[in-house]
């Protein structure tokens, strides 16, 4: 494999694989010492042909503060997808994709002043508010935005409630700012919401489609031209996770409450696409028995692994995360009590403070699934350790189809001459400015 210094690989793959295989053949010569993520790209390209299929009449508009991995965002612009965009350089991250401005949502209702001239100036018209001050900071800077209100519905239970910060109150607040938009002159055009991120309840979506059509009825009330919902995001992302029940209830919901067709219907999926994408390396280089005292806590192991807090796994401190990691050499040893440490000196850099790993040594690594979401656009290099870098892997298949979506001169992506050992294909992209345009041309990818 020859090494490149570019900032994305893409594996070309003859057949099946697994990530714990594609780690395995990396980390085999004992080389490479820092983490890494493995990144399924088929994964991505199913799960918005399920979306699709499964929610015909919902658009998604990806999330891009879930993760905002070049490769990631290209596929989806690829694919069709549109965008969510929360602060200008995500909406410049996107554009200078080539991605058409109408495709991007600004979803974030407290927007900087330099942020909203920004969207002005490269034509991305629509977003959201959720305040008199917001209404008031548009109509200064964009007056012919195209705004959609954000109310407030919370699921009983989300992983990261959102409704605490954003989201008016649909029937004490919305129709009051509806009133003022129209008084200033402005254009509402929709409503939105979210529900909050990893949201565990689905009836919720219901409850906010309902909300969502009485403040259409006081937009219309008060001249506007009610014609988007959005229905954000909250959908869950993990290995196994299913969308067929949240799909259900919106679909109902749409029917119930939206039977006109006229109105467009977008969600602002984040986890949904990147959390199962990502299966992420990380190897032991030092441990620390502890011998329990008597009274005290029973003696355990101190696993230190090479990415911690300050990166990946900040998503256990931010995002509320669940990380399970299992060791890459699969053994029937006995399960022992262990703690697992990120490699910064801070005491806080702790992954796991409790956990049953089989006996580790030095140098063994570790897998980690479901880490593609809100993981990556927050990690930092603190004290000098490097963040993971990212081997994409994606079927022949499939990447010949994604080759005719995406122009290679303008993503710069070279073939490297096949492996003869294991039959596959090293490309590289610098994954820089790449989608002008899309369809569903990718229909039974994976
Ligand atoms: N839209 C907005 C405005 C958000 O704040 C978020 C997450 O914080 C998302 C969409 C994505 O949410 P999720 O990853 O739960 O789908």
């Amino acid at each position: 494999m020859k090494v490149v210094e570019e900032e994305q690989r893409v594996r070309v793959m003859d057949g099946p694989w697994s990530p714990e295989e594609v780690i395995r053949e990396i980390v085999d010569g004992g080389v490479q010492e820092d983490p890494f993520y493995v990144m399924d790209l088929g994964e991505v390209v199913a799960r918005y042909h399920q979306w699709r299929e499964l929610m015909p009449r919902v658009e998604p508009f990806y999330a891009v503060k879930c993760n905002d991995d070049k490769l990631l965002v290209t596929t989806l612009a690829a694919l069709g997808a549109g965008f969510d965009c929360a602060s200008k350089a995500e909406i410049e991250l996107i554009t200078s994709m080539g991605v058409p401005p109408e495709r991007v949502i600004f979803a974030n209702p407290a927007k900087m002043a330099s942020h909203i001239r920004y969207a002005s100036a490269v034509g991305v018209d629509l977003m959201t508010f959720d305040s008199e001050t917001e209404l008031i900071k548009i109509k200064h800077y964009m007056p012919h935005a195209r705004l959609v209100i954000r109310i407030r519905c919370d699921a009983a239970d989300a992983q990261c409630p959102l409704g605490i910060k954003f989201g008016c109150d649909a029937v004490s607040e919305g129709p009051r700012l509806l009133k003022l938009a129209a008084v200033l002159g402005l254009d509402v055009v929709g409503v939105s919401f979210h529900v909050g991120s990893g949201a565990g309840e689905c009836a919720v979506y219901a409850r906010a489609v309902a909300l969502s059509r009485a403040l259409f009825a006081a937009g219309a009330a008060a001249g506007h031209r009610m014609a988007l919902l959005d229905v954000g995001g909250g959908f869950a992302g993990g290995t196994g996770s299913d969308l067929h029940e949240v799909a259900g209830v919106i679909n109902s919901a749409l029917e119930q409450h939206f039977p006109d067709r006229s109105v467009r219907v977008i969600a602002e999926p984040g986890r949904y696409f990147a959390a199962a994408a990502y299966t992420l390396a990380t190897m032991v280089h030092a441990k620390r028995e502890l011998l329990g005292k008597e009274g005290d806590e029973e003696s355990h192991t101190m696993y230190f692994i090479n990415d911690g807090v300050y990166g990946s796994f900040n998503c256990v401190l931010y995002d509320h995360q669940n990380v399970r990691p299992r060791p890459l050499q699969a053994r029937s040893d006995n399960l022992l009590p262990c703690s697992v440490w990120g490699p910064s000196c801070d005491g806080l850099d702790c992954v796991l403070p409790a956990a049953s790993l089989p006996a580790l040594a030095v140098g063994e690594w570790l897998v980690w699934r479901d880490m593609g979401a809100y993981t990556i656009p927050v990690a930092s290099p603190f004290n000098g350790f490097p963040l993971p870098t990212v081997k994409a892997v994606v079927d022949r298949r499939l990447w010949s189809m994604l080759r005719e979506l995406w122009p290679l001169s303008a993503a710069g992506l070279a073939c490297e001459p096949p492996r003869s050992d294991i039959g596959a294909t090293d490309v590289v992209s610098d994954g820089s400015d790449v989608v002008s345009d899309a369809s569903d041309v990718v229909s039974d990818a994976h």
